[in-house]
């Protein structure tokens, strides 16, 4: 390549219309100029890279050009703009405070303010990273800030707007520039190759805006360097093995075997990953990047955030459907969670993996964490979330908190968790009765007549005998019945009693295929006590105790 240019400077935007993904900002600003409703001072706010510089220079251009063209923009054919685009015009003056920030350089700046422009109408002051400037330096410049002559105007650029004086804040119109879009990035990174000759995969570009965060000047320094070491053929899999990218496909292996509860898949995923060289505080965050981009591509709503490449779309929304809203809630958290301890973690791959662990157990019956919504699977039956994809076997988790960090810390880290993984016995929530399975109908009345039979048999568990006295099943398809409680408290006790409940009910009701789904009432959170009886549960519910000693003292709570 002769007289190579780096695209970031040879792409720079040269007219409003050509700078990426700030549409409404550059819109505004051609109307300000159309109407002659200049502020002698801008303020231009965001992210390094994302078009600052760029917007302040073609400002400056515009305004000054001789014979704007009727869309807004400069012609870059006057003599105004010609000096503008070859870099010799005195209208255009440009500080950079990072490296520029005392008194001295603001004053041989402020002093070409009183010196009205040769050429066209406006003198422009670019101060860039203004933040920067020295406390003195900002007091020098506010004074010209404050009674500036009509032919000057400032453009002030920083990336920390938190950090401008408010004396200066509240002297300048502002404008924030946000991070631009995955898409508006890849479309011009397209734009780019085809001038180049540059042949791209779509999914190789879409890494490369990902890799760039929002920032067009980095997305481009990153497409040179892939082009030079692809010499112009960016495929995706040359992109993530050079880039040191993480390749979605491990995140959707990953989820799968989340999805399906198997904590042995995931870990050895995770092995696989650590031995590729990723850190494990990359793996976090990229898998909860993973789950937000499920959340977000499932409703039409949310879709305008989702920023994946178009030829993976498809396969985020087929793992999307398999994903219930909750499931992401929690394992968006969890990861969040993990990634905050990820520094002060003394033992990183352990958390990493105590991650996976309890991102497996969110979708398991058993799991500790109250939802709304749970199933008991009958005997027999593996998990409903079981993905084609997985390769590996599915095995039954072990139980919520029965697996602790601490028992799993000692001895080498892997395979200590394999062992605890081992040591549990895979415990079923029905005893495995149902070799000769039945299948008989039944009615709700005898349903609800062997719920209170096994009801008045509890002893020991006045709570649990409350919770079901008070809230009974409701026979719904499939043989499957739902119980509405009145707390996650009673959510717990019904679960936790279920390994014992549906085998009773399955049994005297000669049928293998009784499902029992607990929901807490929607309703029932909103509702006052209203009656002694009422008042007395609602107390119950928070120290079952009471029951105890009602029953102690044969007291009726009327
Ligand atoms: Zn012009």
């Amino acid at each position: 390549m002769d007289n190579y240019i780096v695209s970031a400077r040879k792409y720079r935007p040269s007219t409003f219309q050509s700078v990426v993904g700030q549409k409404s900002l550059t819109v505004t600003l051609k109307n300000a100029i159309a109407k002659h409703k200049l502020a002698h001072a801008y303020l231009f706010c965001g992210p390094r890279g994302v078009g600052k510089t760029s917007c302040a220079r073609i400002f400056a251009k515009t305004i000054n050009c001789l014979t704007p063209a009727s869309d807004g923009e400069a012609c870059n054919e006057c003599e105004s703009c010609r000096a503008f685009n070859e870099q010799r015009s005195y209208n255009i003056h440009e500080l950079d405070a990072a490296s520029n920030n005392s008194v001295d350089d603001i004053r041989s700046l402020t002093d070409q303010v009183r010196i009205p422009p040769a050429l066209g109408k406006y003198k422009v002051f670019i101060i860039d990273e203004v933040h920067m400037l020295s406390t003195q330096a900002f007091n020098a410049f506010l004074k010209t800030l404050e009674e500036p002559p009509r032919h000057a105007l400032f453009i002030l650029a920083t990336t920390e707007k938190h950090k401008v004086l408010p004396t200066i804040l509240s002297r300048c119109q502002i404008y924030d520039f946000s991070r631009i879009s995955i898409a508006d990035m890849v479309e011009h990174l397209e734009y780019v190759s085809l001038q180049e000759s540059v042949i791209a995969e779509p999914e190789a570009l879409n890494v490369i805006a990902q890799k760039a965060d929002g920032g067009m000047r980095d997305a481009l320094s990153i497409f040179d360097q892939v082009v030079s070491f692809t010499n112009g053929n960016i495929t995706y899999q040359a992109v993530i093995d050079n880039l040191n990218v993480l390749d979605y496909e491990y995140y959707f292996r990953l989820t799968d075997a989340i999805l399906s509860g198997n904590v042995r898949s995931a870990v050895l995923i995770l092995d696989d990953i650590l031995s590729k060289g990723f850190d494990g505080q990359h793996i976090i965050t990229g898998l909860a990047s993973h789950f937000r981009d499920l959340l977000v591509c499932k409703d039409a709503s949310t879709l305008v955030l989702f920023e994946v490449g178009a030829s993976i779309r498809e396969r985020y929304k087929e793992t999307a459907i398999r994903c219930i809203d909750s499931f992401l809630f929690k394992a968006i958290e969890l990861a969040n969670g993990c990634d905050l301890n990820y520094r002060i973690s003394r033992n990183k791959r352990l958390l990493t993996e105590l991650l996976l662990i309890q991102l497996c157990q969110i979708n398991q019956p058993q799991a500790e964490e109250s939802k709304k919504k749970l199933l008991i699977e009958p005997v027999g039956e593996s998990s409903p979330a079981v993905p084609a994809t997985s390769t590996a076997p599915v095995t039954p988790l072990p139980q919520a908190g029965q697996a602790p960090p601490k028992k799993v810390s000692q001895g080498p880290i892997s395979t200590s968790i394999k062992k605890a993984i081992e040591k549990e016995p895979e415990k079923q929530l029905q005893p495995a009765s149902a070799t000769n399975e039945e299948s008989a109908d039944f009615e709700q009345s005898e349903l609800t007549g062997y719920w209170d039979e096994y009801a008045q048999r509890i002893e020991k568990n006045a709570y649990l005998k409350g919770a079901m006295v008070n809230c009974k099943p409701v026979l719904q398809e499939n043989y499957t019945f739902e119980v509405a409680v009145h707390n996650p408290g009673q959510q717990e006790e019904l679960l936790n009693e279920s390994i014992n409940l549906l085998p009773f009910l399955r049994a005297n009701l000669k049928n293998s295929h009784i499902q029992m789904r607990i929901r807490i009432s929607e309703t029932n959170e909103k509702k006052l006590a209203y009656t002694s009886t009422e008042k007395y549960e609602h107390l119950m519910n928070i120290n079952p105790v009471l029951n105890k000693l009602r029953e102690e003292f044969n007291l009726t709570p009327d």
